[in-house]
């Protein structure tokens, strides 16, 4: 018997008197006994807001990405431990690796994300500067910094390991601790995986708690500086999202909740053509992965109203050939639902649909599963056909959260996108289609509706990752029905554990805010040149001013016959003056950056490792014969990349003998942390 305990203020808390009793889906006795301890919500919101939190913002963002990599890979090295207890669940090996690999695979990708696109340092600096007044000396900028209390995730049963995880990636990345609390009903193997969490060591004291049961009155307490991350029923969304403290305090509230996904298989395709083949694969694998029990799974299947016999004959044919039963069964390919309520719900549901669709294949009264009880948890792959799926109501209300779906027969491209409006909001929609033109129609109807549109045809080769597979780097949420809320994303997932703020004031001022020199920030200058100082000697704001070069007409003839642009702008004085940019032949632009180097470089052997690369380059002015130009390099923010060097990034500009700013742009470099 497992028995999943709590982790509440730095201790472990095993089920109490009133602890509910966890019933296998696979063996229909009791497994686990999960919860039922009175809860010191106080304790764990103190533990959080004055213990966890505070350490957490003690680190930098590369150094909490940091901690998630190495949470990864301690994970990835005792996942076995996880997968074999993720039968219990009813889960296949092939399903729990949808869960625990794709849970390891987030912190990984949120690791990297953190160390590319978050400094180094303690706030986010979010768009550019708004210059507010004519002269630059009061400005305007975005940052965000951590929020300071509390992440509270309550998470589904159907992916007890990445549900924890992918919320927990981008909270811990922002620097906010979570309380996580999982479905009652596969709570022990997210259990089993936050421990892991807690024996690595490597989180600070009070970073992440875990309750094993009920939140008690945890949401009761929540305050302006919270979060609550919501995954589950929409009726239960409904609830909490309406709890009188979370309204009072305008506490962010995100739900991912239920969702009609559809499918589209686009017009354009024939029975013989790749995106059709495509169309039937993914519609299995979505069908019958994780016994259909994925937010993200295909419940409406939209095909051309001529094809729709066709296609329900090759998906019956296909869906009876899946083998189900017990998950750890030699040659089953789908498992059971969660829980023996999910049956019912599901069966129920699934009937709810029958009164509007036909059943293709499937069935709702009683089945065999392979080494498992038919009184167990099991269902088969169920597909209904709707002959008029306008007139119908409950196809597009009704999520049964099995291995059940419909397809829907359309008439044109409007007509299809109309149709998978009709969801209401859903997380995800695909199109099958090798026809650029569809997609964008569907797109331009349709994006609206839906969190995330994925469109695979015969060209996305093996890259395609699938309809139903959230990815860390794209957002994972919907509107409406789905919830209206957002997770993943890559960075945008972690602004939700984060309050922007509009900061205003003089160059200087925000400059030490941000960490980063500004236009108008004090200039800082150095004996030595800026090459020849490290990583750490470096300092923001460091400039060199160097001394003008004039620029001749041979260096223009030289430059275009030794490149090969030998453009009329540069060549051919008429034809230059009758272009409205130009007084008459001019300098190449990648002429001024060359002497630009050549002005500012320290030519000798020292920590500067490579040019890597230049942003926001503009050129601004016309540069001719006879004009002189000079240029300013500073320092404008430093980024550690590696245990030998950082990223050293400056702002260059090139100005004329009037004092006009001729370019400018931002130059990267690698440089060594030693000399
Ligand atoms: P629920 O909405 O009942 O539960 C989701 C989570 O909320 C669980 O952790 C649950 O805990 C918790 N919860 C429930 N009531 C409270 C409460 N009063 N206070 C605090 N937490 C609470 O969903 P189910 O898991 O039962 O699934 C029901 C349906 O939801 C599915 O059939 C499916 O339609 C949909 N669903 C959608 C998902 C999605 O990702 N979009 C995922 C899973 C389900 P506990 O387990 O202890 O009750």
């Amino acid at each position: 018997m497992l028995k999943p305990e709590s982790f509440i203020a730095g201790a472990w808390i095993a089920p109490g008197a009133a602890a509910t009793s966890v019933i296998g889906p696979v063996s229909a006795t009791q497994i686990a006994l999960a919860g039922g301890s009175a809860l010191d919500t106080d304790a764990m919101l103190a533990h959080a807001r004055q213990v966890g939190g505070p350490a957490l913002r003690a680190l930098t963002f590369h150094d909490r990405a940091k901690i998630l990599k190495k949470l990864a890979l301690y994970i990835d090295s005792r996942k076995e431990e996880l997968y074999a207890i993720n039968g219990l669940t009813g889960a296949t090996r092939r399903d729990g690796g949808v869960d625990i690999e794709g849970g390891i695979g987030t912190l990984f990708v949120y690791a990297s994300k953190g160390r590319s696109g978050l400094p180094d340092s303690h706030v986010y600096v979010d768009g550019e500067v708004e210059q507010l007044g004519r002269s630059g000396a009061f400005l305007g900028q975005h940052i965000a910094t951590p929020l300071q209390g509390v992440a509270v995730h309550i998470n589904a049963f159907n992916f007890p390991v990445w549900g924890m995880l992918e919320k927990l990636a981008p909270t811990l990345l922002a620097g906010v601790p979570a309380i996580v609390k999982p479905a009652t009903q596969t709570c022990y193997l997210t259990e089993a995986c936050f421990r892991m969490i807690i024996e690595s060591g490597l989180l600070p004291e009070g970073a992440v708690q875990l309750i094993i049961g009920r939140t008690g009155d945890l949401l009761d307490k929540m305050g302006p500086q919270d979060v609550v991350s919501f995954t589950g029923s929409a009726d239960t969304a409904m609830m909490l999202r309406n709890t009188p403290a979370l309204i009072r305090n305008s506490t962010r509230f995100m739900s991912e909740q239920d969702s009609l996904n559809a499918s589209i298989l686009g017009p354009d395709a024939d029975v013989d053509s790749p995106e059709f083949a495509l169309f039937l694969k993914e519609a299995v694998t979505e069908i019958t992965t994780k016994a259909g029990q994925k937010c993200t799974a295909m419940r409406r299947l939209l095909v051309p109203a001529h094809l729709a016999d066709t296609v329900a004959a090759a998906l019956a044919d296909r869906l009876g050939q899946i083998t189900v039963g017990h998950p750890d069964a030699d040659g089953v390919r789908m498992g059971a639902l969660a829980s023996l309520s999910q049956k019912s719900d599901v069966l129920a549901k699934a009937a709810q649909i029958g009164t509007e669709a036909r059943m293709i294949c499937g069935s709702l009264d009683g089945f065999q599963p392979v080494d498992a009880s038919p009184e167990a948890a099991f269902i088969p792959p169920t597909l209904f056909q709707c002959d008029d799926p306008d007139a119908a109501k409950i196809i597009h209300e009704v999520e049964a959260f099995g291995p059940v779906s419909t397809i829907l027969p359309y008439r044109d491209t409007a007509h299809a996108a109309e149709l998978a409006n009709r969801g209401e909001g859903s997380l995800v929609a695909s199109v099958f289609t090798h026809d650029p033109q569809v997609a964008r129609e569907i797109t331009l109807s349709s994006a609206a509706w839906h969190g995330r549109l994925y469109i695979n045809n015969r060209d996305t080769g093996r890259e395609a990752t699938g309809h139903g597979a959230p990815m860390p780097h794209m957002i994972h949420g919907g509107p409406g029905r789905a919830g209206g809320g957002e997770e993943l994303g890559g960075v945008r997932g972690v602004m939700h554990y984060m309050q922007r703020t509009a900061i205003q004031g003089t160059p200087e001022i925000i400059s030490a805010i941000t960490g980063q020199w500004i236009k108008g920030a004090p200039e800082k200058s150095n004996p030595t040149h800026p090459f020849q100082r490290t990583f750490t000697e470096i300092e923001i704001g460091e400039t060199i001013h160097t001394d003008p070069r004039t620029i001749t007409m041979d260096d223009i003839e030289h430059f275009a016959h030794f490149t090969g642009d030998t453009f009329y702008a540069h060549m051919d004085e008429d034809a230059a003056k009758r272009n409205p940019f130009f007084p008459g032949r001019v300098a190449h632009g990648y002429l001024l950056l060359s002497f630009a180097a050549g002005l500012f470089v320290e030519p000798n052997e020292g920590p500067v490792l490579a040019n890597t690369g230049l942003n926001g380059l503009s050129f601004q002015k016309p540069v001719s014969a006879g004009d002189s130009i000079k240029v300013r390099l500073t320092c404008k923010r430093k980024t550690k990349r590696t245990d030998t060097y950082g990223e050293v990034a400056w702002n260059v500009t090139l100005t004329n003998q009037d004092g006009d700013q001729v370019a400018e742009y931002e130059l990267l470099t690698m440089v060594s942390y030693d000399r």
